[in-house]
């Protein structure tokens, strides 16, 4: 796509192993866009590639932000934008021409069917916590950890102990961001797929357009972004097309 991250002297990876490093991968976006961090602590296996490339695609996001526009731009707005840009690279994972490409995975299937088993598993998470969190914000502590346990193994058949009822919750609807960028990614990516072919991630106009969007920052919500996009709004069809293929 042209975007070279060694060309990019704004954007600091630190991707060491060390001892007592945190495992939990973030991007401190320190100065939009002049000083952003991107850490990462390899676990081993393909969730660290996934993982990457998430932190990647908000790095490339802020990192690529312009100087410019009002701080409300650059450090705030709507978060499910950040998400989504970043949900585009890590889904670049579960690609089967990148990994072909990439990779050298020519016979990718028995891991997309992972990948998409591991995704579906994410998606029925988020779903089954932000029904829990309404309930939680809208009818109080009463019978929370009860309800807790309830949502998320009517969601995910296995067993999620009532202890955590406090500490497996997003502050802010943080998990709705998460579903919203969800949704954006899978229709972001159909019209990169429609616009540039399979391969879009090679081509430097699909890079281009990349860029230009996020040269914006987060001016704009996601429903706006998707509108400039053709789309009335947050479509769940293309994620459902992609889930039942
Ligand atoms: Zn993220």
């Amino acid at each position: 796509m042209g975007v070279n991250l060694e060309d990019q002297r704004n954007i600091h990876l630190d991707v060491a192993e060390r001892p007592k490093k945190d495992p939990r991968a973030f991007v401190s976006p320190v100065r939009v866009p002049a000083d952003i961090r991107l850490v990462v602590m390899p676990q081993g296996g393909h969730d660290d590639y996934a993982t990457l490339f998430h932190e990647a695609g908000h790095a490339e996001h802020f990192g690529t932000t312009r100087p410019d526009l009002p701080v409300e731009y650059r450090y705030l707005g709507d978060n499910s934008l950040t998400e989504g840009f970043a949900f585009l690279m890590e889904y670049l994972t579960g690609n089967p021409q990148w990994l072909a490409r990439f990779t050298g995975m020519k016979e990718s299937k028995t891991f997309l069917d992972f990948a998409s088993t591991y995704k579906l598993y994410f998606l029925r998470r988020y779903a089954a916590k932000l029904s829990y969190e309404i309930a939680l914000h809208s009818r109080g502590l009463d019978q929370a950890p009860l309800r807790y346990k309830e949502h998320l193994e009517s969601a995910l058949g296995f067993q999620h102990p009532e202890q955590h009822y406090l500490v497996d919750v997003d502050d802010g609807f943080y998990t709705a961001n998460y579903l919203r960028a969800w949704i954006f990614e899978a229709q972001v990516r159909r019209v990169l797929r429609e616009t540039f072919g399979e391969n879009w991630f090679e081509k430097r106009s699909a890079g281009i357009q990349l860029q230009k969007w996020w040269s914006l920052g987060q001016k704009f919500r996601v429903e706006e972004m998707l509108r400039d996009l053709g789309y009335g709004g947050l479509d769940i069809r293309p994620l459902l097309d992609d889930l039942l293929a």
